[in-house]
């Protein structure tokens, strides 16, 4: 791992410094380190602070001005994402236009279709929404059954989707289909960008554990769009996917990893104050944490560097979102139980607590871009070259 910083990465990284410690003041200091990927709370201030961040081109750094960015390096991205998670900055809700399908469509997407879709993203005046996911595809998208046909200059699609993270918000959604009615598995599959807010097009919002809403399911009865609004090669939508799936482990995720230290430092205060600190067992589970935490720190750097010298990902992404999704779940638990009977969820209408919130939150981090036992067999088979 080297950060070796150029000067004019140096300068960048000082500039957002500054940035951050003029704007991250009053109301958005009350909302430090809130939100997440999966995560809707706070929306409101959060689009704030995402439309102010906007305004200053403080995100999308990467992307080319013409399209809204800030036509930066991927380095200064970086940096950026390091900085915001320093600062604890709100986790901004545009993650999935932003973090996911913005870089998909700036890598395989026509330029009509880049200024058409990438600078409202930039300007936080649209979101999207991810239709991967069906009731019998997950871990196995390749056996969906979304189908899009042609009819005239439009595709026409049927199906349900589910899973779709933040869908109540998106005004847009890209759509894995099926359409080449004859292919089999990963073959024939179209990426489509389809307007969520017109009648065949049904969201149904779906209560988490957690109580909230920003899941859903989604409903296509002869949904329209048009028939260039397909991203990369009609049929050829693996390789896209790929693209989106490895943005997923890369980035999205990172400043709520970083933020992990302070959940560890929380947790120490709770034994402290509740006099289990003495306590060789809890002792020992709070150096585990810590422990753990700072291998997934250095793991991500490590992975952050081989992303600035070869500009793209390996296996070690996938070594990474195990290690933290599986050391965060346990993480939750033991901050539950750190509160004793505290932790306890009481009734219907139950407020969460910051830790019940992200206990909760963290077990469906072990699921989401792929599944700890995916992550496993991308481990096994790419990186270690075992037998399938
Ligand atoms: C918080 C959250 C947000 C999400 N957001 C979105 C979204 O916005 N859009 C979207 O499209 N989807 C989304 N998903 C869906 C997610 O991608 C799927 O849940 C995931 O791919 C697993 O699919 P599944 O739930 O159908 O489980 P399954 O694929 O049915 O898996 C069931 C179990 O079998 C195991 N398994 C499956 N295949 C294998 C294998 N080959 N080898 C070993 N074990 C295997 C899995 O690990 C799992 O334990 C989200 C999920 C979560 C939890």
């Amino acid at each position: 791992m080297d950060f070796a910083y150029s000067k004019a990465e140096d300068l960048f990284r000082e500039e957002l410094r500054d940035w951050l410690a003029d704007h991250l003041v009053g109301e958005f200091r009350r909302y430090l380190g809130v939100g997440g990927p999966t995560d809707d709370s706070h929306w409101e201030i959060r689009r704030e602070w995402e439309r102010l961040l906007a305004a200053d081109r403080w995100l999308s750094i990467s992307w080319p001005r013409e399209y809204g960015g800030r036509g930066g390096t991927l380095n200064e991205e970086i940096i950026s994402y390091l900085e915001f998670a320093e600062a604890r900055a709100p986790y901004w809700v545009g993650v999935q236009g932003r973090d996911l399908f913005g870089p998909t469509l700036l890598h395989f997407g026509t330029d009509v279709q880049k200024a058409r879709f990438l600078p409202p993203i930039t300007r936080v005046e649209e979101f999207w929404s991810q239709g991967f996911s069906e009731p019998e595809a997950g871990s196995d998208i390749a056996s969906l059954r979304t189908r899009a046909v042609l009819d005239g200059g439009e595709w026409v699609i049927n199906g349900q989707k589910i899973w779709n993270t933040f869908g109540m918000f998106a005004d847009w959604i890209y759509v894995l289909c099926r359409t080449d009615p004859g292919s089999q598995r990963h073959r024939g599959i179209s990426m489509l960008m389809i307007d969520r807010h017109q009648p065949g097009v049904d969201v149904r919002p779906i209560r988490t554990l957690a109580g909230t809403h920003e899941f859903c399911e989604v409903f296509f009865t002869d949904a329209r769009t048009p028939s260039d609004f397909v991203v990369g090669a009609v049929h050829g939508a693996w390789e896209v996917m790929m693209g989106t799936l490895g943005q997923e482990r890369a980035l999205t995720t990172l400043p709520m990893i970083l933020g992990f230290r302070y959940e560890v430092e929380a947790a120490i205060d709770t034994a402290r104050r509740r006099g289990s600190a003495g306590d060789p067992v809890v002792r020992q589970q709070l150096a585990r944490a810590h422990t753990g935490m700072e291998i997934i720190r250095w793991t991500n750097y490590r992975m952050l560097t081989s992303l600035m010298r070869n500009g793209r990902l390996g296996p070690e992404s996938s070594v990474a979102k195990l290690m933290w999704a599986g050391w965060h779940r346990e993480m939750g638990e033991l901050a539950m139980r750190l509160e004793g009977i505290q932790s306890d969820l009481v009734g219907v209408d139950y407020e969460l607590t910051t830790t019940q919130l992200t206990a909760l939150n963290a077990r469906a981090e072990t699921i989401y871009g792929g599944s700890n036992e995916v992550q496993r067999n991308i481990v096994g088979e790419r990186a270690l070259g075992l037998p399938k």
